[in-house]
């Protein structure tokens, strides 16, 4: 399928899964900027989690349980580890691992940036379409709570969402610059996708690049909504966004993308939310909750026809 050049901003659970369907159409042309908050290195690799998932995604390998490393994949490792007495953050299958050795490698020992390795795995894996992450500089989503101050990953996994939550800041972003391929990226869309992700953890970060979204700014820009009604489809969206002052629900979303200086053109919402449309001048109700493939490609349809509105 073709259609107006789109480009995405993704986290690593909600716009995979609208990607998932947009692969499926081998829609084009279409390019994915991804967060880069949540990057850690674990036992000396470099781990960029939302990346991997948008690249597995496009190739066809992720894990669609877990939106996380690759399906099929084994703990061999993870668990020789635990033999070792190692107790890993992170349970990272084989091949999965494999990969980020990989760009680790890439990384150190041949120079290349995270874009360039990026580009380099996802070209081997066949993905046609160009995944940038936001940035090769670091940044790093910073949840303050009142236990103290925490890594994303120890607020979510290690401590489950627990820790009543004051703030969410991005470490870095000051001094950051955008990469090359996500500027450029934005600056070549039609439209600007911001998907169905946490828009405190996976969107706010790419946004608090200041000239990445000026860029965003100056586009047609459709928002798909990650809130069914009040709450969040999955994980602690909810909890973030209410910290940063905001409702968990489309009205809140839309006043959050506001804050930052964006003004939707096109909100995709629930087909079944309760909450009545916010005053964005086109809203396209529809089932947002992609429990499988058909639902993901009814999804990236629709989001089509909203980026043809949005240009209109
Ligand atoms: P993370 O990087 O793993 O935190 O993932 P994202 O930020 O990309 O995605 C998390 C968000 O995706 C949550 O706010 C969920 O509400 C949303 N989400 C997950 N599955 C779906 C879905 O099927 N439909 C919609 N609309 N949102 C979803």
């Amino acid at each position: 399928m073709e259609g107006p050049r789109l480009t995405f901003l993704s986290g690593g659970t909600g716009t995979p899964k609208l990607l998932r369907g947009f692969r499926e159409l081998d829609y084009r042309p279409f390019e994915v900027v991804v967060n880069t908050g949540e990057d850690n290195r674990i036992l000396g690799l470099h781990v960029s989690p939302d990346v991997d998932t948008v690249v597995y995604t496009l190739a066809g390998i992720v894990n669609e349980e877990t939106w996380y490393g690759i399906e099929n994949d084994t703990f061999r490792g993870h668990g020789f580890l635990e033999d070792l007495g190692v107790d890993e953050p992170l349970r990272i299958g084989d091949a999965d691992r494999a990969l980020k050795q990989y760009r680790t490698y890439l990384m150190e020992e041949e120079g290349l940036t995270l874009s360039e390795a990026t580009d380099r795995i996802r070209k081997a894996l066949g993905v046609r379409w160009p995944v940038h992450p936001m940035t090769d500089d670091t940044v790093t989503t910073i949840v303050v709570t009142d236990e103290g101050k925490m890594h994303f990953h120890e607020f979510w996994v290690e401590r489950r969402g627990e820790p009543a939550v004051k703030d969410v800041v991005y470490e870095g972003a000051d001094e950051a610059s955008p990469s090359p391929g996500a500027l450029r990226a934005v600056s070549n869309a039609d439209v600007v996708v911001i998907g169905p992700s946490n828009p405190v953890t996976s969107i706010g970060p790419i946004l608090s690049l200041s000239e990445l979204r000026r860029a965003v700014a100056e586009k047609p820009l459709v928002v798909v909504s990650p809130f069914v009604g009040e709450g969040a489809v999955s994980g602690p969206a909810d909890k973030l966004i209410r910290a940063a002052g905001f409702e968990p629900d489309v009205h809140g979303l839309v006043e959050y993308y506001r804050e930052w200086g964006l003004e939707p053109d096109v909100l995709v919402m629930d087909e079944r939310d309760p909450n009545e449309e916010p005053d964005v001048p086109v809203v396209i109700r529809t089932n947002t909750v992609m429990k499988d493939v058909k639902d993901s490609v009814a999804l990236a349809r629709r989001v089509v026809k909203a980026a043809d509105e949005a240009i209109r």
